[in-house]
């Protein structure tokens, strides 16, 4: 394969948008995406804050435009993991494992984050079997029966709503005494006949045998097991770019990585958008702005480099 202008890391809807607009300035543009591209946004069951698509869709079918949208303009996309990412003169270095090895002059990390765990015993063994992380995956295997939600943000709740659609049993279990989520969403939940809220409350173990059978609860140092049939789990999310360490990019508590408003980093040529950056509102919409800037970021670079610059 012949070396593009821009690899863009992750095919979310950061860089799915980024995608977009690098090939519309008239880069040559690879996508890299482990998985489908969509990243987390295929887990969303109902996309309904994206301006414009009233009265909203599918993470799925959403996933699925901007893709087409991206390939129109002439981005490619190859299926592979980065391993690492390094830097040597003016070209980055991209570890492809079996894939092999890509240089670019320019790279947007926009990878994403990956499900935080509840780490409580049961979790993994039951991974698959009725513990979940997707309720749009998984959710219909479990209609009409007792589901528990553990959670206390937007995925939590907005989760929680899809499920009561499936189910009339579903009961929502966060440790804190209030919700984390947008007051919106929150407001929704607490009044859903479908969901009961336990507040300050952990599951933190999980039981059964072909399938989970139950939970153990904890609510002020009391415990209890109840019959349960699924969890799904929407704790948090987790930033992907361990495969950046080489670079030593700065990076927030969390591991999300910092940038400047452009979206560059310390490294020229390197720019980050989405989940994966320390942003103060992580949605669809601004994952998919900060894409569209770091492309942009990314063409003037590479006028620069080249001498091109409009001046
Ligand atoms: P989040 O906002 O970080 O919320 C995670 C929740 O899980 C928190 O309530 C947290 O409790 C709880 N938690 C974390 N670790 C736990 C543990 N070990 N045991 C029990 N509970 C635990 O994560 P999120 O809901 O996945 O959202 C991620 C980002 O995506 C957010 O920025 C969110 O706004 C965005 N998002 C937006 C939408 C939307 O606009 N519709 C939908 C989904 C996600 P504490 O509150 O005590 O920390």
């Amino acid at each position: 394969m012949d070396h593009p202008d821009l690899v863009i890391i992750g095919g979310g809807p950061a860089g799915l948008a980024a995608a977009q607009y690098g090939a519309r300035a008239n880069l040559s543009v690879l996508v890299i995406e482990q998985l489908a591209p969509g990243g987390q946004a295929l887990n969303i069951s109902h996309l309904e804050n994206y301006p414009g698509i009233a009265p909203g869709k599918t993470g799925w079918d959403f996933s699925e435009d901007l893709k087409k949208q991206a390939e129109q303009f002439g981005a490619r996309f190859l299926a592979a993991r980065v391993q690492s990412l390094a830097k040597s003169g003016d070209l980055f270095r991209l570890d492809l494992g079996p894939g092999g090895e890509l240089n670019a002059p320019a790279v947007i990390i926009a990878t994403g984050t990956t499900h935080r765990t509840l780490d409580v015993p049961g979790e993994k063994e039951f991974t698959g079997r009725g513990v979940s992380y997707c309720a749009a995956c998984d959710g219909p295997f479990f209609k009409n029966k007792k589901i528990f939600v553990a959670g206390g943000g937007d995925s939590a709740c907005d989760e929680a709503q899809y499920l009561s659609r499936l189910s009339p049993h579903i009961v929502l279990v966060h440790r804190r005494g209030q919700f984390r989520a947008q007051k919106a969403l929150a407001d929704r939940v607490l009044s859903n006949p479908h969901i009961e809220v336990r507040f300050n409350t952990r599951i933190t173990e999980i039981r059964g045998g072909a399938g989970v059978s139950s939970v153990i609860l904890e609510t002020g140092g009391e415990r209890r097991e109840e019959d349960a049939s699924a969890v799904f789990v929407f704790t948090g999310a987790v930033p992907q770019a361990d495969f950046a360490a080489p670079l030593g990019l700065a990076a927030n508590e969390a591991g999300c990585l910092i940038t400047d408003q452009s979206m560059a980093t310390a490294v020229p040529g390197l720019f980050v958008a989405g989940d994966v950056r320390a942003t103060p509102f992580r949605q669809v919409v601004v994952a998919a702005g900060e894409g569209a800037v770091a492309a942009h970021s990314a063409a003037l670079f590479l006028d620069e480099l080249r001498g091109t610059a409009y001046r």
